[in-house]
């Protein structure tokens, strides 16, 4: 039996997009999105994501902008 104590986790949070990439807030960081401790839909980030496609949009932040 073997700890898994060489397995590194990150503490940042790690955006997944729509199309299903992931990305961590950490630009240094290159961790895939299971091995961090927190994660985001970028739908859920403020300001949007410009990834995120215009049936994502609630109607309202369509006509502030
Ligand atoms: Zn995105
Ligand atoms: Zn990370």
């Amino acid at each position: 039996m073997s700890e898994n104590d060489d397995i590194y986790e990150c503490q940042g949070v790690s955006i997944e997009h729509v199309d299903g990439f992931t990305e961590c807030m950490d630009f240094t960081c290159d961790l895939p999105h299971e091995l961090h401790s927190f994660h985001v839909a970028c739908t859920e980030l403020s300001p949007l994501c410009p990834c995120v496609p215009e049936e994502h949009v609630p109607p309202a932040l369509l006509i502030a902008a």
